[in-house]
């Protein structure tokens, strides 16, 4: 059988930059939740993405349950999310005893619909916070929901999981709101194995988020705790690789790119085949080369044909609010996520992919529309 395929698998740097400063971490014996490399990487990645301060944790998701608590959400309060997301964005709402309100996404972005958001602020104007998801690295239409946020004075929390390394306008996804979170889990665009990142202008309430995420211990000899604390601090290792990542990161998006033409010059025109939409004032990561189908080829042809020669696909997030889990929750909008969820998938978009990977790819799903 021919050599698998991933979705979206770790790539290191060819120079092997992570493996020293992994190694500096072990000559210095900092192997701990603190020390350089976990300075340094907040202090890169706040630059890289042109935010004033950062603070390393161990994932995604405790970097939105830090944002949620910093930006005041507590029981009962209500929280806008996009329902066309991965449930880390959703979970740690619940985390905090707050209520998700779903929303549903356009076409044009595929991410959170303004209008939508919208209507739900005339239901439920005592909204707390919003938390907007830039999709496999296609940025949401900023300046609307910002001016929605700012006119309803409402926290916007962006969770750029996905996108680390994509703009909107020319400025990096996951600095419009008061807190932006990244993800350096095993399939992103970079990873550190596991990790995330939240980055604010806000550095006091940075600084405070370092605190909760290090079980908040007052400054005190003895152990001291005058508030509910957390253990979410990234591990000087981690960070390590981070750092090393972060130099390959303008690579890494440059080959996502090459990728995401690549199947769209080869597919695009095939019948009823449309890809994810790139608009003007979107530089996207194309962390994950994603299609929608409408003819007589379903996702499912696609994706058992793939897997069938050892290559991995899969279709686009099920939308929350149809989630067993998740289904007792609000949600405003229409059908556009359960459409692209329906007619969606995601194309192996592996960085080590070579041309003649991709040739595979492209001739297998190909010879569905030519049997
Ligand atoms: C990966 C991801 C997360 C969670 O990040 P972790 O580091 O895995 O906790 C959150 N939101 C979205 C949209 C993601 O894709």
């Amino acid at each position: 059988m021919a050599d698998r395929i991933f979705l979206s698998s770790p790539h290191m740097s060819d120079e092997g930059y992570e493996r020293e400063y992994v190694k500096e971490a072990f000559d210095t014996n900092w192997i701990a939740p603190l020390g350089v490399n976990v300075n340094q990487f907040e202090k890169e990645l706040a630059e890289k993405v042109g935010s004033k301060s950062a603070a390393a944790l161990s994932s995604g998701t405790a970097a939105i349950h830090l944002a949620l608590k910093a930006v005041g959400v507590g029981e009962g309060d209500i929280v806008f999310c996009p329902t066309l997301t991965f449930s880390a964005t959703v979970n740690p709402i619940i985390y905090q005893n707050a209520t998700p309100v779903f929303i549903d996404s356009d076409y044009e972005t595929w991410n959170m619909c303004p209008k939508a958001l919208e209507e739900a602020f005339e239901k439920y104007p005592n909204v707390k916070a919003v938390i907007v998801v830039h999709l496999y690295g296609l940025s949401t239409d900023m300046d609307k929901i910002v001016e929605s946020c700012k006119k309803h004075n409402v926290a916007l929390i962006e969770d750029a999981a996905e996108s680390l390394g994509a703009f909107y306008k020319g400025r990096h996804t996951g600095t419009f709101g008061d807190f932006g979170i990244f993800s350096f889990n095993g399939n992103k665009i970079i990873t550190t194995s596991g990790g995330g990142m939240l980055v604010s202008d806000h550095e006091e309430r940075i600084e405070k988020v370092r605190f909760w995420a290090t079980q908040s211990r007052d400054q005190a000899r003895h152990y001291q705790h005058s508030e509910l604390g957390y253990n979410y601090r990234m591990s000087n290792v981690v960070a390590g690789i981070g750092r090393g990542q972060l130099k390959v990161l303008d690579q890494r998006v440059e080959k996502k790119k090459y990728i995401f033409e690549f199947y769209k010059r080869e597919l695009g025109a095939l019948d009823g085949v449309k890809f994810m939409p790139i608009n003007d004032w979107n530089d996207p990561n194309y962390w994950l080369s994603s299609m929608t189908l409408s003819g007589n080829v379903r996702p499912i042809d696609v994706m058992e044909a793939l897997e069938k020669e050892n290559i991995e696909s899969r279709p686009i997030w099920k939308p929350m609010h149809m989630q067993p889990f998740f289904e007792k929750y609000d949600f405003v909008g229409s059908n556009v996520s359960e459409n692209l969820f329906e007619n969606g998938v995601c194309l192996p978009s592996d960085t080590k992919m070579t041309d003649e990977d991709l040739e595979r790819v492209v001739k297998i799903i190909k010879g569905l529309w030519f049997e």
